[in-house]
């Protein structure tokens, strides 16, 4: 079992590097039932580290997956106006929100699909305010996991349920860098080489990015005039620093939604809904996805890429190296917190406002035109092999190798 030095040092993470709480500060945590103990932790650091209120929101994948199989889809669909109050207080408060993401990856397993999709697209419009304070940055926001017995089971299958758990853990520490000595200081080191990536990137100003391996990916894609790599610590709209994702391995930014053109073939399988999409390929043309199949998962997939227009199209680019301490792990997470940060990857759907310069002062329709992407949904698919190859391609030409053999070049 973790102790509890290193699971107040996750607490600590989460709540000083991840969403850089601030004296007064309302706090929100978004906690499974299951992993109340590290809810209570993040609450007690918080309080301790100066926050004015502390709220959570349990949630339960047994009751979820109640709901989706017994009540109706117009019930479900019908998002009750207090929660969407409850997000508008959220914003109005300026909270930060820490969500602990450790849902059974097979959840909804064996359930209509097509009723799954529809039920969560209407929730996501209906939280499309909520969704956009923190995709704008307008709240900062830090994403943690802790292991479930439900979801270490599916990582470890070989394992009963204590020992699938505490390996899975055993994991999280590595790659949250709790057995440094100072975990604080290393995640403060790792940024800083991150960022040092994204300002080579931002230096050179690519016109496209071009990604290649033997699994069949070979595709362009372009990038907006004034687009931003970002990588680790991101400025919130209040100027104060956050870090969005712990673990983060990746550099990204929002490609031009019209630009994309070739194949891409998935690395990792995709987990979508607790559905498993694996073996698939996706083309684009001018940005729109013409054509896409898959072995494991189709209609899922299918499902997904149909939601809205703007999942036809791109929103993210992330270049993530064969070094990171993710993919030493070789191994599938189930939970696109670790898997993306694995492999470098693609999202089909929105894209992040803060990718391109000077985001404060563009509407949604002038973000849109400069090619930023606009969707419901954001869903990032693992497309990095130990062989990818990927160059950048400048205005006046010039192509400069960016990785080689799934690793930065310099
Ligand atoms: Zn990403
Ligand atoms: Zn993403």
């Amino acid at each position: 079992m973790i102790d509890n030095n290193k699971l107040n040092h996750f607490a600590e993470l989460a709540i000083k590097v991840g969403v850089n709480l601030q004296k007064d500060q309302f706090l929100v945590v978004n906690c499974p039932v299951e992993c109340a103990y590290i809810a209570r932790i993040i609450v007690e650091q918080a309080y301790k580290a100066g926050a004015g209120q502390v709220f959570v929101n349990w949630r339960d994948d047994v009751l979820s997956r109640l709901n989706m199989q017994y009540a109706s889809e117009d019930v479900l669909k019908d998002i009750p106006q207090w929660q969407i109050d409850k997000n508008d207080y959220y914003i109005k408060k300026g909270v930060a929100l820490i969500s602990v993401a450790a849902s059974d990856p097979a959840v909804f397993a064996g359930l209509d699909a097509a009723k799954i999709r529809r039920v969560s697209t209407a929730s996501a419009q209906a939280q499309k305010n909520f969704h956009n304070a923190t995709m704008s940055n307008v709240l900062r926001w830090c994403v943690v996991s802790v292991p479930t017995s439900k979801w270490a089971q599916k990582v470890f299958p070989d394992c009963n349920e204590s020992e699938a758990v505490d390996k899975l853990w055993e994991a999280i520490a590595t790659i949250m860098r709790l057995d440094k000595d100072d975990p604080t200081k290393a995640w403060q080191d790792h940024c800083d080489n991150l960022s040092d990536r994204a300002e080579f990137l931002n230096n050179n100003a690519f016109k496209a990015i071009h990604l290649k391996n033997a699994k069949g990916t070979d595709v362009t894609i372009g990038l907006p005039d004034n687009h931003v790599w970002l990588a680790a610590k991101e400025k919130a709209q209040d100027g104060v620093e956050f870090l969005a994702n712990i673990p983060t391995e990746e550099v990204f930014t929002a490609p031009h939604r019209l630009t994309a053109n070739g194949r891409v073939v998935n690395a990792l399988p995709l987990c979508e809904n607790g559905e498993i999409i694996d073996d698939f390929f996706i083309e684009f043309k001018d940005g729109r996805i013409v054509d896409f199949g898959a072995k494991q998962g189709y209609e899922t997939l299918k499902g997904l890429i149909e939601t809205d227009e703007g999942t036809h199209y791109l929103g993210e680019i992330a270049l993530v190296s064969k070094q990171s301490p993710i993919a030493k792990q070789n191994r599938l997470f189930f939970n696109t917190l670790f898997d993306e940060n694995a492999s470098c990857h693609l999202a089909i759907g929105k894209g992040y406002p803060s990718c391109v310069k000077d985001y404060l002062q563009l509407d949604e329709k002038q973000l849109f035109e400069r090619g930023v992407n606009n969707s419901v949904e954001h869903v990032d698919f693992m497309i990095g092999t130990p062989d990818m190859f990927v160059e950048g391609i400048k205005k006046d030409g010039t192509h400069v190798t960016i990785f080689e053999n799934g690793d930065w070049v310099k």
